[in-house]
């Protein structure tokens, strides 16, 4: 990969990150309410296990992002972490923060749906 290729995945993934820094308004959604009536409190919690989730979402993407930058300024970008095969430029342009080749993140994928997935790797698979 050449250094102008570098650079615009870290352009790319930068943007990425910023978009996914967690805002204050992001936080405000959880913060607890009160409701007048207990439709109303439903309705809260409704949204705030939304936020919850989608703020979950974006934190593991966010940690998928920033440990892509970290491989462009360490060196292993585009290196798959498992087989440590290049992983294909295609899927590259797809999501620049992909940590893994389309076989192993199957087989991870595989070993999630098992329920074997170690810690190590979750981060990475989250949105990968
Ligand atoms: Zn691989």
């Amino acid at each position: 990969m050449t250094n102008q290729e570098l650079k615009n995945y870290k352009r790319v993934l930068e943007a990425k990150r910023k978009e996914l820094l967690p805002t204050s308004a992001d936080r405000e959604e959880i913060q607890i309410e009160k409701a007048a009536d207990e439709f109303d409190q439903l309705q809260l919690a409704m949204n705030r296990e939304l936020a919850i989730a989608t703020l979950d979402r974006e934190a593991s993407l966010l940690r998928s992002v920033e440990a892509a930058i970290a491989r462009i300024e360490r060196g292993g970008f585009g290196t798959c972490l498992l087989c440590e095969e290049d992983i294909p430029e295609k899927r590259l342009k797809a999501l620049p923060w992909a940590a893994y080749c389309v076989p192993c993140q199957e087989m991870l994928d595989q070993q999630k749906a098992d329920g074997q997935l170690d810690e190590e790797h979750e981060d990475a698979f989250a949105m990968a």
